[in-house]
């Protein structure tokens, strides 16, 4: 091996969604840090990419999620000031289902612990709100005003740039093949050349388990697909006329967002087939 190719404080594997943004924050604050990109910055290989992604306050998962929610949500109007650009759009969301459905009842819960404003929809005045979404009769939904969605690629193009501003070296189509720990930080291995730091930040998202061997076998990469669909009355589906959505009929959750990036709705089931990759 020859001698490295440079040395920084931290270096920084992966820079789709979570990689860009952290480059920015330790460039942002004085750290000299090298980012490394496999693919193109941004790409459509990985996890960030598809033009949109939902964000919401009515989080039915689990009420703990809400102080991590205001915090991104601060942050994403916070990269806005910062880079000049739109990356959060308020549509609203709704998270519909059966009465008694995990979905439902978990997004008032979190609504009513956090003092969170929403609103209770039977099917038929959902109808009559968002023209888009029929539900089925005996359905309900929740809407809350907050919710919409982000922009993934612009917001890593946002971080990107920003970071490069602040100094960041960030080196693109150049593969992580290894690192090691030394005496005094890390050595790190591209298909390229050796770099040494202080520290390492991986942010390789699916494929962390190709670089921290203890988190191979706890990890398990999915297959997710998704469509977007062409309504007859596109009208009806823009962003000031559709919230972002999720429904569940017990089994299976779907989700969707308005026409935005692309000719159509986006529309895809949670998890998709379960399908490990
Ligand atoms: C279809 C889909 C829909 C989603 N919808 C939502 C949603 O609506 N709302 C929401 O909040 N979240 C959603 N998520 C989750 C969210 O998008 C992800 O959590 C987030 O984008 C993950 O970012 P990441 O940086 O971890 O991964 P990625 O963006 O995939 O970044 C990892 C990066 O590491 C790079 N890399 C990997 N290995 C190496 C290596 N050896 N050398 C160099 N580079 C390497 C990769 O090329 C990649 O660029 C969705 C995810 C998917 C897939």
């Amino acid at each position: 091996m020859g001698s490295p190719n440079g040395e920084s404080d931290v270096i920084v594997i992966g820079i789709g969604g979570i990689g860009s943004a952290v480059v920015y924050e330790l460039a942002k604050r004085g750290i000299d840090v090298l980012g490394l990109e496999r693919y193109s910055i941004p790409h459509t290989m990985g996890s960030s990419h598809g033009y949109t992604r939902i964000i919401r306050r009515a989080y039915h998962e689990n009420p703990q999620y809400v102080s991590m929610i205001t915090r991104a949500y601060e942050r994403w109007r916070d990269l806005e000031d910062a880079y000049g650009e739109q990356l959060l759009y308020e549509t609203g969301s709704l998270t519909a289902g059966p009465p008694t459905s995990d979905l439902v009842d978990g997004a008032v819960t979190t609504c009513e612990k956090h003092s969170i404003d929403y609103e209770q929809l039977g099917a038929d005045e959902t109808a009559e709100r968002f023209p888009g979404i029929q539900l089925p009769a005996g359905f309900e939904a929740v809407y809350q005003s907050d919710g919409g969605f982000v922009r993934p690629e612009a917001g890593i193009t946002a971080h990107v740039r920003l970071a490069q501003r602040a100094g960041a070296r960030i080196r693109a189509r150049e593969e992580v093949v290894g690192w090691d720990s030394t005496p005094t930080g890390v050595t790190v291995t591209t298909n390229k050349g050796t770099y040494e730091a202080d520290r390492l930040v991986v942010a390789a998202g699916a494929w962390t388990g190709n670089l921290i061997e203890s988190l191979d076998d706890r990890l398990s990469p999915e297959r997710q697909v998704i469509s977007w669909i062409q309504p007859e009355q596109p009208e009806a589906f823009t962003p000031d006329r559709l919230p972002v959505f999720l429904v569940s009929d017990e089994e299976d959750i779907h989700y969707g967002i308005p026409i935005f990036g692309a000719p159509g709705v986006k529309f895809g089931r949670h998890y998709h087939l379960n399908e490990v990759v």
